[in-house]
């Protein structure tokens, strides 16, 4: 039978793109290479790091944080394997989920690796090496994205000593001693996770900042945090070296500006150097899909690819590597092929860094509008200053505004502090409608939430904070 959309890929760009497809009425099928469904999120990404950066945030604050409120626990420990299993339970609760939405749908799965053979045709090969071929109107490609290596430099993950976020996600014991490779988004989260669990990490990062690309003073800030955490961070380092000298590893770097190599020694490495899209084996190049300099699938406005018919969404294409940018690209595009209009605004993407306190950012920031040369006004707002940050003992971190000089429009949001992650979609609200600063400092907000400090770092754009 003939499909109306084949579905190449099974993450949140994916499954969300086939529901949304069913939903519309499309008759729809998924390929997916891996056994479960939900792609690099929920089996390996997203899903399974936030149950551990929970699981270990809370061990923390009973370790270090319930004593000054008053509540004394004796002596909480580590149970590995259980926060393992919780890990593992709550990867296979949403895989599930994935599952069940499908039926629910109506979409037809096929285990195995999915190749484009040309408009309208797919080719799926199992386990067995048993290839069939599929029929379709329309084709997405949804296959995500890999580890990537460092540029360079030769070694393999192990996935034991010399792991990529996936080992991360699954060591068996506690390193004693941890290096990340890589001060972004995953290297400092799941670096967090192992330095609560009692490991003593060392972060080394090539640019001289974490979080290349997010608003510098919050980097500044968060790095600060992690310091007194006890994580070692070194930036300007260029690694050179990656190597298993004994049962341990050892990595070598270099000062970028140029000086003598170090060597430093651990039990565990992770190289969380970024990702890469995946588009090999597949069988594009004979098919026809043009790839762009970065090896990404290039599409136009409306996702489609240089084959009518033959569309490509989430991590395969530009834009951030992030489940929810390609949820909407998802729906977008399911959208466009049912014939309706599927758009995505890609200047309200928030980005959050489940570190503790959180770092939470949507739209523009303060080193973007400098270099676009757009006048713009600051508010900020300490979460010192607010008063049920003070009653959970939450204080670090503040909040921080960006509207435009003249119209007041709201271009930017940052925000560090405890629920940064939930905070942040009030800016984005505001955004996606265009608001004004003005129209946050006035919108009456509960007390006494942390959200007061949105309210207040808004008011300062404008007039005065009043509690500052
Ligand atoms: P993927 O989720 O990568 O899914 C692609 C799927 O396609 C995979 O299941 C793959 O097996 C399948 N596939 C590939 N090739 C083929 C083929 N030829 N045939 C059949 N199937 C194929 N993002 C956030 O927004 N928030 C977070 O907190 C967050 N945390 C992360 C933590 C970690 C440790 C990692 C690694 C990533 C994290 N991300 C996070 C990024 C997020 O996981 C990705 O942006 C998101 O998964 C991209 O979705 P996707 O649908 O494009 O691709």
């Amino acid at each position: 039978m003939a499909y109306d959309l084949i579905v190449i890929g099974s993450g949140p760009g994916g499954y969300v793109c086939a529901i949304k497809a069913a939903q519309l009425g499309l008759k729809v099928a998924v390929v997916e290479k891996r056994s479960t469904y939900g792609g690099t999120c929920l089996n390996v990404g997203c899903i399974p790091s936030k149950a551990l950066l929970h699981a270990s945030e809370m061990l923390h604050h009973a370790q270090h944080g319930l004593d000054a409120l008053g509540v004394e626990v004796e002596g909480p420990k580590l149970n590995l394997g259980k926060m393992m299993a919780h890990k593992d339970a709550t990867v296979k609760a949403n895989v599930d989920g994935v599952s069940f939405l499908f039926k629910k749908n109506k979409i037809d799965g096929f285990q195995g690796l999915g190749k484009v053979l040309g408009q309208g045709k797919v080719s799926v090969t199992n386990d067995k090496g048993e290839e069939q071929v599929l029929d379709t109107k329309n084709i997405v490609i949804a296959t995500g994205s890999d580890v990537a290596g460092i540029p360079g430099v030769e070694f393999a993950f192990d996935e034991k000593v010399i792991v990529s976020s996936t080992g991360a996600l699954a060591l068996e014991k506690v390193p004693e001693r941890m290096i990340v490779v890589g001060g972004g988004v995953i290297g400092l989260e799941l670096g967090s996770v192992w330095a609560r669990l009692g490991a003593k990490v060392t972060v080394v990062e090539f640019l001289d900042t974490i979080l290349g690309g997010m608003d510098g003073e919050v980097a500044k800030q968060l790095h600060r945090m992690l310091t007194k955490q006890g994580i070692d961070i070194k930036l300007g380092a260029k690694v050179t070296g990656v190597a298993k000298p004994g049962s341990g590893a050892r990595v070598t770097f270099e000062p970028v500006k140029g000086g003598e190599s170090t060597a430093l020694d651990a039990d565990v490495v992770l190289v969380a150097t970024g990702r890469k899209p995946c588009t090999e084996n597949m069988g594009l190049a004979k098919a026809g899909v043009v790839l762009d300099a970065r090896g990404r699938i290039e599409i136009d406005r409306h996702f489609q690819t240089s084959i009518t018919g033959v569309y490509a969404i989430g991590d395969v294409v530009r834009g951030p590597m992030l489940a929810h940018k390609a949820e909407d690209e998802g729906v977008a595009v399911a959208e466009i092929i049912a014939g309706q209009a599927g758009h995505v605004n890609y200047d309200v993407i928030p980005g959050v860094v489940y570190t503790q306190p959180e770092v939470a950012s949507v739209g523009k920031t303060e080193e973007e509008l400098k270099a676009a040369g757009i006048a713009y006004k600051v508010g900020k707002f300490p979460f010192t200053a607010n008063g049920r940050a003070r009653a959970m003992l939450q204080t670090d971190g503040f909040v921080k505004i960006l509207a435009d000089k003249e119209t007041d429009r709201v271009l930017g949001g940052h925000i560090i502090g405890f629920g940064a992650g939930e905070m942040i979609h009030e800016i984005a609200v505001l955004m996606e409608f265009g608001g004004s600063s003005e129209d946050l400092g006035r919108t009456c907000h509960a007390h006494p939430t942390m959200s007061e400090a949105v309210k207040e770092a808004a008011l300062a754009t404008f007039a005065k904070p009043i509690h500052m």
